[in-house]
């Protein structure tokens, strides 16, 4: 008994943890201000097809705080979903990416560029949600067929009558959405079956070890059959060296996305990158001397 109640009152006065909800208290009262301090900022990172070709980008938030330096997402997201945050941040990212779709749309080089937009469950679940979006896009001019939602497992399997009439919703407006983080969660075939989802990204754990681990190329082998079974393109995430790649293409996965292509980067960058893409030669010689 009274080594549970040590043990208690250690927890209660642990520094480590005292100083996490800390932390968390004080990155919470810097987020309220990240927006209107021009704080915050999207980096892209590029999803190709087999040929090296930019089909678009994945847009991932930054935070760079002037004293607490650059905060990862992993970090602040949590936070913003716990405070309700998340709301006025996930409205900006969307208006954001919007306007880069719009702009992009009047260039011809650019206007085919596809922005996917992570969604986080709070966000998604907000009544306005649908009325957001179409606002974002209303605004900007974006083509709606250019926008990608990014939702997880957990949170399309959550309420999925919900779920689903904000998805079809959505759809009627030519925006799609694609399954985040697939094969971490528990989806069954039968609620994806229901979802208007038009792509599956394979988790980055799976592609890590595809090389090494064939019960890894096994679950991305089922993946890539199933999706290809409900009419579903696949992307692969993660994707770092050549021979991951090389094992994804070889089960038939043709769009990637990963630092072996590109990092997250900021605007100005991308479109360089955009403008002078490293050679589909170098990037892909490999595969022509491997038989697929
Ligand atoms: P995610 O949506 O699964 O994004 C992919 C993450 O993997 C990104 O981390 C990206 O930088 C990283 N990544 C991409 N390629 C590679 C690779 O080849 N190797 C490795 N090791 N990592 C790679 P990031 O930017 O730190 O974002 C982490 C998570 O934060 C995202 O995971 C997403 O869930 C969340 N997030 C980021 N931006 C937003 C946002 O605007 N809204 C919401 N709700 N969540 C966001
Ligand atoms: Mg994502
Ligand atoms: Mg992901
Ligand atoms: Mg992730």
């Amino acid at each position: 008994q009274a080594k549970n109640a040590g043990r208690n009152s250690y927890r209660l006065f642990d520094p480590a943890l005292q100083a996490d909800v800390e932390t968390r208290a004080a990155l919470e009262t810097a987020l309220r201000d990240a927006i209107s301090e021009g704080q915050l900022a999207l980096h892209f990172q590029v999803q190709v097809d087999h040929g090296g070709q930019a089909l678009g980008a994945e847009v991932l938030l930054r935070w760079e705080h002037p004293v607490y330096g650059h905060v990862p997402p992993a970090q602040f997201i949590p936070i913003a979903e716990a405070s309700g945050l998340i709301l006025p941040i996930g409205e900006w990212v969307l208006q954001q990416a919007c306007a880069q779709l719009g702009a992009w749309a009047e260039q011809s080089q650019t206007r085919h560029l596809e922005l996917a937009v992570n969604v986080s469950a709070r966000q998604f679940r907000h009544p306005d949600f649908v009325s957001q979006v179409c606002e974002a896009l209303k605004q900007s001019g974006a083509p709606p067929t250019r926008l990608v939602l990014e939702l997880t497992e957990s949170l399309v399997l959550h309420d999925v009558a919900d779920t689903v009439a904000k998805m079809q919703a959505l759809r009627r407006h030519g925006v799609r959405f694609a399954l985040d983080d697939f094969g971490t969660g528990y989806s069954s075939l039968a609620h994806l079956r229901r979802l208007p989802l038009h792509q599956l990204k394979i988790d980055r754990s799976f592609v890590q070890d595809i090389v090494i681990e064939p019960g890894d190329a096994a679950i991305v082998q089922t993946i890539i059959g199933m999706a290809r079974n409900l009419g579903l393109s696949v992307i692969a995430e993660g994707v770092e060296t050549q021979a991951q790649r090389l094992a994804l293409q070889r089960l038939d996965c043709t769009v990637f996305q990963g630092f072996l292509f590109g990092r997250p980067q900021p605007l100005s960058a991308f479109e360089t990158w955009l403008a002078q893409p490293p050679t589909p030669i170098s990037l892909f010689a490999t595969a022509l001397a491997v038989p697929l």
